[in-house]
């Protein structure tokens, strides 16, 4: 644990006690502070109680009397659609807002470092897909070329839940937008930005405000090194901006797709061969193709913000090269579950949105595409385009009548559930094919999170092929209503 620093003797109020909360509270009371810790649910509040925690009824109209911060979680709206109504009143009351990635960045430093070789650096990864892939790649990479490193922020444990720092240790976050947005201190070594697309934006009042939102982790605290995903617009003005020139080697644009040479530093993917560029000159090429863990060119995107992090980390071409081969994957992000017959199952219930269903529907050639549950704004009609691949449609959940609106030229069959969908795609394949699960839209219909329903397809091509639930291995995400 990270015990929270400058509010030593100090009431502070915890809105919201699931893992960050709880954490948080355990971190200001280890540091000196009085937390005060209030749910809506009750359940939430008797455990809190029961950890020996002081619940404080944040509802009430002189709640914030003599509290000094307010900490909140990520799941709780703290300006659009609405400001849950306990954040307008500490704002009424003019109590300071954070949350616990404010906290950390706050409490990170201490006097230990003083005997140490090496500071201890933080590598904060934003963006709208492939945080998760990429953060774990780093901390695989690091760990890997015998680094110390640990993991957490949106992916596995929370900020404050992380060990102190040991000498030279890398510490890599997986940071939301809903995270970045909040935030009171920003002040990662590197910071990563994978790419941008539309999601989550009725918590942040639209396209301009979630692009504001992981902006600030650019933006609020200046990180020494930036590593910028440059394929759409907001990458390129990211970049421009925080530049003083072409040559200025700050910034590391990356690419899937773009030749990036006339820059101080560049590494981008192109027909699956990752290159890196730096001041005009080649300086090291690696092939993507073949492995296992990153298919696709949405993976090989990870790969290079992956190898970027990692070479402002001082590791060598080939020690991250070694470790990208030795990469598995996450679970339900373009997982192989395995094959039946010549028909491979693919797991990525985490595409949850229209941009990453997309990405997952470009990395193969014939796909039984299993889609649908709880559609997004817009539904299905913008991956039309990428339709090309796709055999047929299995449509499940609350979503499956208006995705077959939206597929007039896909072969499709309403199947309902995710048993009658596995079985008639299985059913269905030829040699050659993927089943693949991209639904495009959230679990909730259906299911608590997209990792339950990921885990539901894993059990059932278990069933189907004959070998152990591949999809339970313990995935380190987070609910997906935290993640933004
Ligand atoms: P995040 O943590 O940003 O949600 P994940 O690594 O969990 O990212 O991946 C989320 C979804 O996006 C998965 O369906 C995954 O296959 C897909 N994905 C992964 N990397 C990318 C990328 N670079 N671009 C688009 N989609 C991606």
């Amino acid at each position: 644990m990270i015990p929270v620093r400058g509010y030593e003797g100090r009431r502070v109020a915890v809105l919201g006690l699931g893992r960050s909360g709880l954490a948080a509270a355990r971190a200001l009371a280890a540091g000196g502070a009085e937390p005060l810790l209030w749910d809506d649910s009750p359940e939430a509040r008797e455990k809190a109680a029961a950890e020996g925690f002081a619940l404080h009824d944040l509802t009430r109209t002189e709640a914030f009397a003599g509290v000094a911060l307010l900490v909140t979680s990520p799941g709780i709206p703290h300006l659009y659609p609405r400001p849950n109504p306990i954040i307008a009143r500490a704002w009424d009351a003019g109590v300071p807002v954070d949350n616990d990635i404010g906290l950390f960045f706050r409490s990170f430093g201490s006097r230990a470092w003083e005997e140490f070789d090496v500071a201890p650096r933080v590598v904060a990864v934003t963006g709208s897909n492939g945080k998760s892939t990429t953060s774990a790649l780093i901390h695989h990479i690091l760990a890997g070329n015998g680094r110390p490193t640990q993991l957490g922020g949106n992916i596995g444990r929370g900020v404050l839940d992380l060990d102190p720092p040991t000498d030279g240790m890398v510490i890599v976050l997986e940071l939301s937008s809903y995270q970045t947005d909040l935030a009171r201190a920003l002040t990662p070594d590197v910071a990563v930005f994978t790419n941008l697309s539309p999601d989550h934006l009725d918590r942040h009042g639209g396209m301009g405000g979630y692009f504001a939102a992981k902006r600030r982790l650019f933006a609020e605290g200046g990180p020494d090194r930036a590593v910028i995903g440059v394929d759409e617009d907001e990458g390129r003005y990211l970049a421009n901006q925080l530049a003083e020139g072409p040559e200025d080697d700050r910034v590391i644009r990356i690419s899937s797709g773009r030749k990036l040479d006339g820059f101080g530093w560049s590494v981008f993917a192109r027909r699956g061969f990752l290159a890196e560029w730096r001041k005009g000159r080649q300086v090291a090429a690696i092939d993507l193709r073949g492995i296992p863990g990153l298919p696709g060119a949405h993976n090989h995107q990870n790969a290079c913000a992956a190898y970027a992090a990692a070479r402002c980390l001082g590791l060598p071409p080939k020690g991250i090269e070694d470790a990208l081969r030795s990469f598995r994957g996450l679970p339900h992000r373009s997982q192989r579950l395995g094959e039946r017959g010549g028909v491979a199952f693919v797991n990525d219930s985490k595409a949850t949105n229209v941009d990453s269903a997309a990405r997952a529907l470009q990395a193969f050639p014939r796909i039984r595409w299993i889609a649908g549950g709880l559609g997004k704004e817009g539904g299905i009609a913008a991956l039309a385009p990428h339709l090309g691949s796709v055999v047929k449609a299995y449509l499940i959940g609350h979503s499956a009548r208006d995705f077959a609106l939206q597929l007039p030229d896909t072969p499709h069959e309403i199947c309902e559930t995710m048993e009658r969908a596995v079985a008639r795609a299985a059913e269905e394949a030829q040699p050659g094919e993927v089943v693949l699960l991209a639904p495009a839209a959230a679990s909730f219909d259906q299911y608590p999170n997209f990792e339950k329903r990921g885990e539901h397809f894993a059990r059932l091509v278990a069933e189907l092929i004959g070998s152990g639930p591949a999809g339970d291995r313990g995935d380190p995400g987070g609910a997906e209503v935290a993640r933004g």
